[in-house]
């Protein structure tokens, strides 16, 4: 299984001496909400840290959040009743101490980002003075929001000043991090390429939050940067990868040809509007007591289901009834989207459709978030903690990445102080020059998506996904096999490594989907469509160095 993955331990052949290099006490890989958090717990705690990422730093899943975060803040809610929530959409596979020290410890981190100067929106009436939504799968209104539907970028921003205002955190935009350097079984620091010059970055602690996978869909709420390079790099390196085939979908994503996959935000769902299909008829309450308000992995299907029926390509959200001024202040950029768009809310409906969103798998990381791959950390998207089960609940994401970014920061800069590191300068690697054909990258980075998409979404069937596995495998075959060399063309070699981590994780969640014979969460498979305790109720770890995954049971 996965044979010409598994072959390539470093992407580029390299000599470290050769190499320009650096040092850091703690890298961090990855500039969005876990990176950010990670990085300034760990200067707090008296770490010189080096935070890389591979675009602008405005670039991230977390810059394009819109719903909002949740987080138990108000009297009349509990976390009893939050983790309830959550566990109850991670079907059975939520491990109960991760959920429990988000729950627990995200309002802190929460009320921290108040005292940094986050700008919440606000509600007088309500605790704190702020103001709370609902969203599927909440069984109460616990969800905080900023500028309406710009959660994300405020958040960022919040963080950002704050990581701009600590002289011990360096920050390296546009630098792509090509592999984690591992020796004696331990991470040392990573490969990146810095302008057009690879680089070697010792460290003594590595974070890799380097977020999430939705590039792989052809349908992505993704930004370009999500192309699971963290996933690959790591596996790479040796680190266990858990939970592959969980990735979930997001019901609703504008569906106009020409303009991107825009998200829109569960929270409108959540202030009435109703999904309708192309002869007009509100068909949620057919699948779902919960209607527009059911999991995410519901009402993704449900409209998958109704397309069918109807034999059209999409459904729309109907926010006719909804008041226009409200809603224009609720979701301004939505608003302004639909306005770009021709489309009059007032009269007009909206197209949507579903599309990739995040990854739930990811990097096995404990309660510090520190993976099973000594040195080596992994928060937020890339990382797997357990929270999430095998359904993400909207808007635990961002508080995740708060949480265990923090926990991650503070154990790193501590394991700095306690461990003695070596950095072994005459570590070299070697590849063999490809002896196959020049590769269109674009033309199959396509394809791959288009692949992923057919078989490996929503619904999956066995003799798909095993299909999936014989054609990526094809794939692999030429591509992996490649080295691509950065001083000949930076963006080819980018679009290159961008295109060998893809085949990568393609090839883990296919295998994984393949495996894991039963639904649970957001795993469908339509030729098992009901839930397997007896026999699922189980992790699947991916080893590179393990001939076939292992099977762990949950721990309750
Ligand atoms: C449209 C949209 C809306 C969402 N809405 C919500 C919401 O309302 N509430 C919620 O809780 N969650 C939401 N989510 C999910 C949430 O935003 C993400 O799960 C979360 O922000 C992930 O944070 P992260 O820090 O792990 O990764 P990201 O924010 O994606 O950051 C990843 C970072 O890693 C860097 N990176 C990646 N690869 C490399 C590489 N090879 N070299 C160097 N750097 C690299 C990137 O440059 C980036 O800086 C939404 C996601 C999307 C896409």
């Amino acid at each position: 299984m996965l044979e010409h993955i598994k072959q390539r331990r470093y992407l580029i052949p390299f000599k470290a001496a050769r190499l320009p290099q650096q040092f850091a006490d703690v890298l961090v890989i990855g500039g969005g909400v876990a990176g950010l958090r990670a990085a300034i717990a760990a200067a707090d705690d008296g770490a010189d840290v080096l935070l890389l990422a591979k675009d602008t730093i405005n670039q991230s899943n977390t810059w394009y959040a819109q719903g909002g975060i949740a987080a138990v803040l108000q009297p009349a809610d509990s976390y009893e009743s939050h983790v309830a929530d959550t566990e109850k959409g991670g079907a059975g596979l939520c491990d109960h101490e991760a959920v429990e020290v988000v729950i627990k410890e995200g309002p802190q981190r929460v009320l921290e980002l108040l005292e940094w100067g986050a700008n919440f929106d606000k509600d007088p009436a309500k605790a704190l003075g702020l103001a709370f939504t609902l969203e599927g799968g909440h069984s109460f209104a616990r969800i905080l929001h900023a500028y309406g539907d710009a959660t994300g970028k405020e958040l960022a921003q919040t963080l950002i000043r704050a990581v701009r205002g600590r002289e011990s955190i360096r920050v390296s935009e546009n630098t792509f991090v090509i592999d984690l350097i591992t020796d004696e079984n331990r991470c040392v620091g990573a490969l990146a390429l810095i302008n057009d010059q690879v680089h070697l970055i010792w460290a003594r602690q590595t974070i890799l939050a380097s977020g999430g996978a939705g590039q792989l869909y052809r349908e992505s709420t993704n930004p370009k940067i999500a192309t699971a390079d963290g996933h690959a790099m790591a596996y790479r390196a040796g680190a266990t990868l858990q939970d592959m085939e969980m990735v979930q979908f997001h019901p609703t994503t504008l569906y106009i040809a020409g303009s991107s996959r825009a998200l829109i935000t569960e929270a409108v769902r959540g202030e009435g509007a109703y999904l309708l299909d192309r002869n007009g008829k509100r068909f949620m309450p057919d699948y779902h007591p919960m209607a527009e308000l059911a999991p995410r992995d519901v009402v993704s299907r449900s409209i998958v289901e109704q397309i069918r029926k109807t034999h059209f390509t999409h459904v729309y959200l109907d926010v006719r009834h909804l008041e226009p001024t409200h809603f224009r202040e609720r979701f301004p950029q939505l608003a302004m989207l639909t306005d770009e768009f021709g489309i009059d809310i007032t009269h007009d409906l909206i197209p949507v459709q579903p599309a990739a969103h995040y990854m739930i798998g990811g990097v096995d990381a404990d309660l510090n978030g520190q993976s099973s791959f000594a040195g080596l950390y992994a928060v937020g998207e890339a990382g797997c903690s357990g929270l999430h089960g095998a359904n993400r609940l909207g808007s635990n994401s961002l508080l995740e990445g708060l949480a265990f970014g923090a926990r991650a920061g503070v154990h790193a800069a501590r394991a700095v102080k306690q461990e003695t590191i070596k950095f072994p300068q005459n570590l070299e690697h070697k590849v063999n020059p490809s002896v196959r054909t020049e590769l269109d990258l674009s033309d199959i980075k396509s394809s791959l998506r288009s692949l992923m998409w057919r078989n490996v979404g929503i619904e999956r069937t066995g003799d798909r996904l095993a299909e999936t596995v014989e054609i990526v495998d094809f794939w692999s075959r030429y591509v992996m096999d490649k080295s691509f060399d950065p001083s000949q063309s930076r963006e080819a070699a980018i679009a290159g490594w961008e295109l060998q981590n893809m085949l990568t994780v393609c090839s883990l969640i296919t295998a994984a989907a393949r495996m894991r014979s039963e639904s649970r969460g957001a795993h469908y498979r339509l030729d098992h469509p009901d839930r397997d305790d007896a026999h699922w109720r189980l992790h699947l770890l991916w080893r590179r160095s393990a001939a076939d995954p292992i099977r762990e049971p949950i721990r309750d």
